[in-house]
Formats: C-alpha cells, structure tokens, sequence
C-alpha cells in the first residue's frame, strides 16, 4: 500500500483542480466541517485566475474583469473575501482608422459623434428594453438573429455587434446563445465590472486562505492520475505518485477535456459525450508592460470593425508599480476555425500601434497567450443556451460531481463559483457536513 494513503484517510471529499471553482467548493465545504483535500497539479493555485508578478507587474492570464452582481460576486461575499478595484471609464471607438467617444452612458451618448441622432434615439430605447427582457424566451435565438431583429439602423448595430463580441468572448455571434448577451447586459447596465487591485490573485489569495482556515487542505503539485469507479460509485482517487484515497465524494472541477481524462476509462463514456458536444470561447491575448503610458487618450479601445479589445487596467486598478502601466488586448476567435497565432498576435500589437504609439519603445514586459479558453463551455443557441449545458451531477455515477466555468448558468467566473457553490449545498443536503456543523445549512438555501 503507497505511504502516503494514512494521510488522506480522514478525507471525505476530494476536490480535482484548485481553481476558483476548486477553491470555492473546498471554502464552501470546509466552513460546513467536512475533511476536504484539494488536488492542484500546478505549484500554485488560481488555474486562470492567476496573477503572475514581473517585476511588480500583475498580469492576469489575459484580461480579466469581475463582473459584479452575478454568482461570483455573491459568492465572495458569502465567503468574506475582500477585494477591491475601479470600473473602466472613457472608452473609445475605433472605426475605419477613427476615434470616437464610445456611448457608454448619458454624457457621452450626447457628445458622441459616433452615432447619429436617429441612431442615439434607437439606443436609448434599446437601452431601456434591456431589463425588461427575458434572457429565457430568446435561448434559441443567437446573437447575431438577436441583434439583427433588434437593432435596425446600420451603425448602431455595428457598435452592438462589437459589445456582443466582446462580452461574449467570441468573433461569431451566430453561435452564441442570445441569452448570454442579455444577461451580461442586463447585470453591466446595474452593477459595476471591476479591475481588481493586485490581479486576480486577490481571489485565488482569499479563497485559498478561506479554504485552509476552515480547515480544508489545498495540496499543489499533486496530480490526479484516474478516477476509479465501479457500480456508479467512485471506489478511489489516484494520484499521479501512485497513492489511493477513498473519499466519500469527488469534485471534478478541472476544464472540461481534463476531466474527461481522469474517467475516462473505456467503460464509462457519457463525460465524454458531454465534453465532445462543447464548443470554448477561446481568445488570443496580447498583454504588455510599459514603463509609461505613451498616450492618455485611446486608454480602452472598442473596434468596431474587427474582434479586438484593449484596456489599460494600470489606470483603474493597482496592477503596475508607480508611473508604469499595463495594457491588455484581446482577440475574440471563431472556436470553428484554426486561426494564425502569429496574425492575430500582429492583429493587437497593430491595435496597440493606433492606440498606443511608441509602446514598444517602453516595453517593460509581453504575455502573449495565443488560444486560450476564456470559457470551457459557450452557451450555444443550438444548445439552448445556458439550459443546454451539463449540470454539476454526472449520469450514472452517484458520488461524483462537476463544478468550472462550463457547468450550470452563469459565465465565466459566475458560472466557475456558482457552480461550486451549487455542489457544496447539494453534498451539504446529502449530509456530509458533520452534526454540530449542521445548524448554519440554512443560510445555504437559495
Ligand atoms: C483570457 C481570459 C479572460 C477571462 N476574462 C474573464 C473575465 O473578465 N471575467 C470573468 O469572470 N472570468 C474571466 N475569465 C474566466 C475565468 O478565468 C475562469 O472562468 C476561471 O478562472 C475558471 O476557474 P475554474 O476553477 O473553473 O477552472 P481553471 O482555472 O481552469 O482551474 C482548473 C484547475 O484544475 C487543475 N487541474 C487540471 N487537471 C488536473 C489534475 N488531473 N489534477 C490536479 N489538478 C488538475 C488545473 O491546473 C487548474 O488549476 C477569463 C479567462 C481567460 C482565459
């Protein structure tokens, strides 16, 4: 028998992966008083979420927003993790080699020059439509039909499509859901999207921290090999060292193919049928460090005519030492076509170029991520939108469970924490909290 078994036998679930979702199940479990170990492969925790340091600049891995109001913020606060940043302002549009205000609220609505009164006219009705809209009457519809039905002059639907792409994380709005659009709208227009000081560390920091303090046990560097089954009930977890632990119940909360790996056995295939109908949002990301900012204007850049985005989250966030700056681009990709990575590298070092003359000149630091998955699962209009996509229980297998980015509602990390929330209070119903910890099951209620 390996030796290191004696120490996991006192745990009762195991949690694959220590992500936000990873981190948020073991936070939420732990404070419950159940023995929970989490397996992180990396050396350190945060998966996508984290922060690397370069020189007192944090860079996220891409550009990284919390998008308050949804699952993950209230899971922060339910967590006690503290964080803090600013919301973006004064953004710019980029259309035919042109700047203009972005109309973003009633001040530069009216000083735009973007759009014409007409089209000014359409979108504050738009805009007022927006919270009466039901996101599930539509989950068939895509983006693309959406906005074609509902936006009718020409340039005020192309400012739209170019919102869409961005907060969807995707170049081809024909395959997103237009459920995902509205709901993103509907929480941007009433809460605000924070650039968090010192990175998205922040998170993974407090929720690891809030995770061990409860008692949980966040072991990095520790691969999960397979997951054994047998009879629809997991019989063991093996680690990459050999090692076997026997824990009442497995949390996969790993991106969607690596969790296919771990069960993927021969005999059991419906994980993988699930994972090969999932279509990622994926991204490439041009990330630089600068000494200064070349140029105060052009600071976040919407372009109207391409799939590209820029922000500087130096201005707004506590990610750069004094005086020096930290820009993020990205480019929204069709996840069904093979892109050049060396083309849309050059595409946001061209955005930078119109943005940001001479940033080249004050490169401190580059991160380019070529295709990354921004989410593990889009929310397809085929698919029905959110409602299509896997929940956080597993067909046919009775002590294992799901939670990530791609599993239940919400996107990105609303989806990845408020899915972890959700496997939490149904192992905590199912009774694995210990007695003298059960009384606060209540305030998990929903
Ligand atoms: C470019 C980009 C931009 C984004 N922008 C935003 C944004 O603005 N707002 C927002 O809310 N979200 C954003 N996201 C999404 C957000 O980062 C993710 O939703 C979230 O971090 C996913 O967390 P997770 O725990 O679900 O998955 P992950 O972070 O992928 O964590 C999974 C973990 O499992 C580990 N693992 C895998 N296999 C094993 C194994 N066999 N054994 C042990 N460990 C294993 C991995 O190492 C990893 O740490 C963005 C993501 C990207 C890439």
């Amino acid at each position: 028998m390996p030796a290191m078994k004696s120490q996991f036998e006192q745990t009762d679930v195991v949690i694959i992966g220590g992500g936000l979702a990873g981190l948020g199940a073991a936070a939420y479990l732990a404070r419950a008083g159940v023995a929970v170990t989490v397996f992180e492969k990396a050396p350190t925790p945060g998966g996508r979420a984290s922060t690397q340091n370069h020189d007192g600049y944090l860079f996220n891995r891409g550009i990284h927003a919390l998008y308050t109001g949804g699952a993950a913020s209230e899971v922060l606060q339910e967590l006690d993790i503290s964080y803090s940043g600013h919301s973006p302002k004064a953004i710019s549009a980029l259309r035919q080699g042109r700047f203009h205000v972005a109309p973003v609220d009633t001040a530069t609505l009216l000083r735009t020059d973007l759009l014409d009164l007409a089209d000014k006219l359409e979108l504050m009705r738009l805009l007022t439509r927006f919270p009466r809209l039901n996101a599930q009457e539509v989950r068939h519809t895509s983006v693309q039909e959406w906005l074609d039905k509902n936006v009718r002059r020409p340039r005020l639907h192309q400012f739209m499509a170019a919102n869409a792409r961005t907060l969807v994380y995707c170049s081809s709005l024909d395959l997103v859901s237009a459920d995902v659009f509205i709901i993103k709208m509907q929480l941007a227009l009433k809460h605000p999207i924070l650039y968090l000081d010192g990175g998205w560390q922040t998170l993974v920091q407090g929720l690891w921290r809030k995770a061990e303090q409860a008692g949980a046990r966040v072991l990095t560097g520790h691969r999960v090999e397979a997951i054994e089954y047998q009879d629809g009930q997991i019989q063991g977890v093996r680690l990459s060292d050999g090692t076997t632990i026997n824990p009442l119940a497995v949390v996969i909360a790993t991106a969607p193919k690596d969790a296919v790996k771990l069960i993927d056995n021969g005999q059991y295939k419906p994980l993988r049928q699930i994972v090969n109908s999932l279509i990622p949002a994926q991204v490439a990301c041009l990330d630089v460090a600068l000494r200064r900012l070349p140029n105060m204007h052009h600071t976040i850049v919407q372009d109207l005519d391409g799939p590209r985005f820029m922000s500087t989250h130096s201005l707004y966030s506590r990610v750069a030492p004094q005086g020096g700056a930290i820009i993020y681009t990205f480019k929204q990709l069709d996840p069904r076509q093979v892109s050049d990575p060396h083309e849309d590298e050059r595409d946001l070092e061209a955005l930078l170029d119109a943005a940001q003359p001479g940033w080249r000149e004050l490169l401190v630091h580059r991160q380019y991520l070529p295709r990354i998955d921004a989410i593990g699962m889009l929310p397809t209009a085929r698919a029905g939108g959110y409602a299509g996509r896997p929940g956080p229980t597993v067909p046919g297998i009775t002590n294992l469970y799901l939670a990530g980015d791609w599993i239940g509602e919400g996107f990105l990390a609303d989806a990845s924490l408020g899915s972890a929330r959700q496997v939490a209070q149904i192992l905590l119903k199912a009774g694995l909290a210990r007695p003298e910890k059960r009384e606060p099951l209540a305030s998990y209620a929903r």
